[in-house]
């Protein structure tokens, strides 16, 4: 065990923000991408007049590097962030960043900060992982509206504590239906920088209500649900799971796109993606909420107008469990990677 590994209390660390010794950076002017490398982490100098300071010409990305049982550094699936981030970057006017450019990033970054991923740990609620954050941002001036002559990415680490400090446990939901995260022929499919602060009101509001995050409906007839807070959402009614479809207002999550492929090709569920309705999820046996951050978080209860919807007397489903566990398999290299879902660091 190294230096860093004796000192930092890995279960204490929470989501909270820890830095690490180096980040890897890469520009872009003229349209071609040069890179950078490794460099200490720190800040950067940027114009006041940056296109991302003034117009939010920016996209981020989250993936995290994971001890595995058998000692290998694990990333999950990191090939569909790059062909995520390199999508997002079409629509938000930014040279598409190369996808072999992005991998090499996540890879340097994770061995250059190595001294950071918590331990291995056997109880996988307990587990901590090394947080990786891509961004990409418009860094030259411009004025006017209109994309910036220049653009850096950088991709830092973050060690991570367990997101479930006290067990799987399950939240509860408010259904809003005076804000929306998405609309239509908007940049709710990419992972937009500005999506994200629009969403801090609402689950302050909701939080001070005693509820953990806000479950979002669709802006055009306030009726279909799309998404919890930042996570997929998904349904169980009996053998059949539901998810929204990816109609440009949800962003295509990896572990949403991971949930649907192990309950179809592992479960041998009936997987629906399609749209689901408020009246839907009223007689639902189970419920769960899909993402980098805690894989799946089980959903207990779901409040809508004056009424409450429970599930599974509010505990974590058994079908929301055997498919959380078996992720956590694959990313911890204990399950078989049939699917070849783990990228091997080192
Ligand atoms: C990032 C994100 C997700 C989850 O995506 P993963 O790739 O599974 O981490 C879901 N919804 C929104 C809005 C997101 O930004």
């Amino acid at each position: 065990m190294n230096e860093i590994n004796k000192h930092i209390e890995w279960k204490k660390l929470g989501f909270k923000f820890f830095p690490t010794k180096y980040m890897f950076v890469a520009t872009c002017s003229d349209g071609e991408w040069k890179t950078t490398g490794c460099v200490p982490f720190g800040n950067i100098e940027i114009s006041p007049a940056a296109g991302v300071l003034n117009y939010g010409q920016g996209l981020f990305e989250g993936l995290k590097a994971y001890s595995g049982r058998d000692g290998h550094v694990y990333l999950f699936r990191p090939q569909k962030n790059a062909d995520r981030i390199h999508n997002g970057c079409k629509r938000l006017c930014i040279p598409p960043l190369p996808q072999d450019l992005f991998m090499e990033a996540v890879t340097e970054v994770t061995k250059a900060n190595k001294e950071f991923i918590p331990p291995y740990q056997e109880d996988s609620v307990a587990q901590g992982a090394l947080y990786l954050r891509p961004v990409v941002w418009g860094t030259g001036p411009v004025l006017g509206v209109a994309p910036a002559p220049s653009y850096t990415f950088v991709t830092y680490a973050c060690p991570v504590g367990p997101y479930f400090r006290s067990g799987f446990e399950s939240i509860k939901l408010k259904i809003t239906e005076n804000y929306h995260r998405a609309a239509s022929g908007g940049t709710g499919g990419v992972k937009a920088i500005g999506n994200y602060c629009i969403g801090m009101m609402p689950a302050k509001m909701a939080k001070s209500e005693g509820f953990q995050e806000i479950l979002y409906l669709d802006a055009k007839d306030n009726k279909h649900i799309e998404e919890v807070g930042a996570a997929n959402f998904f349904c169980i009614k009996g053998n059949k799971l539901y998810t929204p479809a990816l109609d440009g207002c949800i962003l295509p999550g990896v572990t949403r796109n991971s949930i649907l492929h192990l309950a179809k090709n592992e479960f041998a569920m009936d997987v629906h993606e399609g749209s689901i309705s408020v009246d839907d999820i009223f007689d639902c046996d189970e419920a769960f909420a899909s993402g980098t951050a805690a894989v799946i978080t089980p959903i207990g209860s779901i409040s809508y107008q004056d009424k409450e919807i429970v599930m599974n007397n509010n505990e974590p489903g058994p079908i929301s469990k055997k498919i959380y566990q078996k992720l956590l398999d694959i990313q911890h290299g204990i399950a078989e990677d049939k699917y070849n879902w783990r990228y091997v660091i080192e």
